[in-house]
């Protein structure tokens, strides 16, 4: 039986794109897919591809954006974001290990504003009514914290560029993406294998900074050279495709919203109800359809509950060592059954409690 996997990522995937993925190590046009060349034809075919359809989900295609797939992970745009937008100083919203980490990065670059953060209460809800100062080069968030289950609901108004870690909700929902200057998002969580990071981005605001920067970290490099200034992640990145395709032929972001909805209601709804649990985070407009974060309001479950899911087929389901408890990870992939299979098994402790 193959496992209910709620997993914070690398994820699940479509099974459709594991066979798809299996047929192509073994023979894509008549080679391996880990073995052609990422200039041949067939290749380049995959990559624009990759970056079309990336463009389309996303409401972004003529509208002045670049769709790259590089190396390095989300971590790396961290510091990629600064180095080529950042010329004095930048804002950030600090909502979760994540943003921490991003704001390190950018400190070595230039001033950062943090204009609010949770961190003092681990991350238990996403901080509102702050100001986004307007000489700033750019404001930074993060849409979706993966670790804490919070999940930014509304896209910030600002006058600055925005830029967004979009890596554990990308194209699980709708958003206004036309106001987003750059979207980065590392594959592992909703799109395709580790090895590939999405970046989209809007061409217009590259090149305002005065520092010379390493060709490889140069977003303009990666844009002239179609994600190919270096060999490309090309297994990743096909993967990604199929995924990218798969969710298009399953009717897109709009299709795929209505059903992580039901999913995540499916979740949040026997949290509240069942007495054994809580969920972590405070604010419930706060609540991340990704990732649910709950723990047992008695430890003293905690036994009987971990036997209980593992013995219903269940994976990675234990909550980010930071946080502890229990994480439910919901991206695209994961069947609405999957749920209900978590949801009885949580029915059933309180039955035998
Ligand atoms: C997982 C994650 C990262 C780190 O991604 P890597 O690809 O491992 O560098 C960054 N941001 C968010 C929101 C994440 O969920």
């Amino acid at each position: 039986m193959l496992k209910h996997n709620f997993s914070a990522g690398p994820c699940i995937l479509p099974q459709e794109v594991f066979q798809k993925a299996a047929a192509a190590v073994l023979n894509f046009n008549d080679l391996s897919i880990l073995e052609i060349s990422h200039r041949s034809k067939d290749f380049i075919e995959v990559m624009e591809k990759a970056q079309s359809l990336a463009l389309e989900h996303l409401g972004l295609t003529d509208k002045g954006y670049k769709a790259l797939f590089l190396g390095g992970g989300a971590t790396m745009q961290f510091l990629m974001v600064a180095y080529n937008l950042l010329e004095k100083k930048a804002a950030y919203l600090n909502t979760g290990t994540w943003s921490d980490k991003a704001i390190k990065e950018a400190k070595l670059f230039g001033e950062v504003v943090e204009v609010a953060s949770s961190k003092k209460d681990n991350y238990n809800y996403i901080p509102k009514g702050y100001i986004v100062p307007e000489d700033v080069d750019y404001f930074h968030i993060q849409t979706n914290n993966t670790i804490f289950g919070t999940q930014l609901q509304y896209t910030p108004d600002v006058s600055v560029p925005l830029i967004c870690d979009m890596s554990s909700d990308i194209f699980s929902r709708q958003r206004d993406f036309e106001k987003y200057d750059l979207i980065y998002a590392g594959a592992q969580k909703n799109m395709g294998p580790a090895g590939a990071t999405l970046i989209v981005v809007k061409e217009d605001i590259l090149g305002k900074v005065s520092r010379q920067i390493p060709s490889m970290l140069d977003y303009r490099t990666h844009i002239a050279k179609e994600s190919m200034f270096n060999t490309p992640p090309v297994f990743p990145i096909y993967v990604s495709m199929l995924t990218l395709e798969w969710l298009k032929e399953n009717g897109g972001i709009d299709a795929i919203e209505k059903i992580n909805n039901e999913k995540a209601a499916l979740i949040y709804n026997e949290i509240d109800r069942n007495p054994l649990f809580k969920g972590y985070v405070t604010e419930k407009e706060d609540r991340s359809t990704m990732n649910a974060t709950f723990v047992l309001n008695d430890e003293a479950h905690a036994p009987a509950f971990d036997s209980l899911w593992k013995e219903a087929g269940i994976n990675g389901l234990n909550g980010h060592r930071s946080v502890g408890g229990y994480r439910a990870s919901m991206y695209n992939a994961l069947p609405l059954e999957s749920v209900q299979a978590l949801v009885d098994t949580m029915q059933e402790l309180e039955r035998k409690s």
